[in-house]
């Protein structure tokens, strides 16, 4: 049987925003496809809704959060984006509701993205592989929260800061999302793929026993060819679900 295809991204934006739980969530797999669009001349920021700090068994969080930071860091410059901020959620107990989505109404507003790029907001990855509550509450935060900074009445004190509205997100995209609709070709991002997700070295070797540039190179091929190449002509592909707006 041949799987269904996806279809190729939109390719008429210049920004694009990324809006994640956690340090680590868009290397897996999204970094690959920043790298393809950055090389494209396009502008790619990130936003982290917190720092990661209760990700490392071994590591307390103060310890854990500013390494952790350091890492996303060194991820994103690999692959050109432009900018990557932290709020200060907490990590495990992300709450979705209205702070949250304030907070990224207003990320939003200072980005003026055409892109939003989130992370599987579905309860589980398919089947019965269960979610984690941050990718949840972040995921759908992200896709209200195009909404919300574009209407001036929902949180009106932003605008007393700056932030004046930005109704210009045309399409919410969901990286992991169990649902793919499109797909974009990460053939020469896949090798920058490879190198950001392996920033996260602490982060790695607290995970598994195999060697990080194993782990990488391996999630990386599985992301990207076992999952989506198949429905997008064979070629390494990220997948993500498309929400137009
Ligand atoms: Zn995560």
């Amino acid at each position: 049987m041949v799987a269904e295809q996806l279809e190729p991204m939109p390719t008429e934006w210049t920004r694009a925003l990324a809006v994640v739980a956690h340090p680590d969530d868009i290397e897996y797999g999204t970094a690959a496809a920043v790298a393809v669009w950055t090389d494209a001349g396009r502008e790619v920021s990130y936003l982290l809704a917190t720092r990661g700090e209760a990700g490392i068994d071994g590591i307390p969080p103060e310890e854990s959060a500013e390494l952790r930071e350091r890492e996303q860091r060194a991820s994103a410059a690999v692959v050109g984006a432009s900018t990557v901020r932290f709020l200060d959620h907490h990590d495990g107990v992300i709450e979705y509701g209205t702070a949250l989505r304030r907070d990224l109404a207003a990320a939003i507003r200072e980005h003026r993205p055409e892109l939003l790029i989130t992370i599987n907001h579905h309860d589980t990855w398919g089947a019965r592989a269960w979610n984690t509550p941050d990718h949840r509450a972040v995921g759908r935060a992200a896709l209200d929260a195009a909404g919300d900074s574009g209407n001036r009445w929902i949180f009106p004190d932003l605008a007393d800061n700056g932030l004046v509205p930005w109704d210009g997100v045309r399409w919410v995209a969901v990286a992991g999302s169990p649902q793919p609709t499109h797909a974009v070709d990460v053939t020469d991002g896949f090798e920058r793929g490879v190198s950001s997700l392996l920033e996260h070295r602490a982060y790695i070797e607290g995970l598994t026993d195999t060697s990080p540039e194993t782990y990488a190179r391996n999630v990386l091929e599985s992301i990207t060819g076992g999952g989506a190449a198949p429905q997008f002509g064979g070629r390494p592909a990220l997948a993500f679900e498309l929400f137009p707006r």
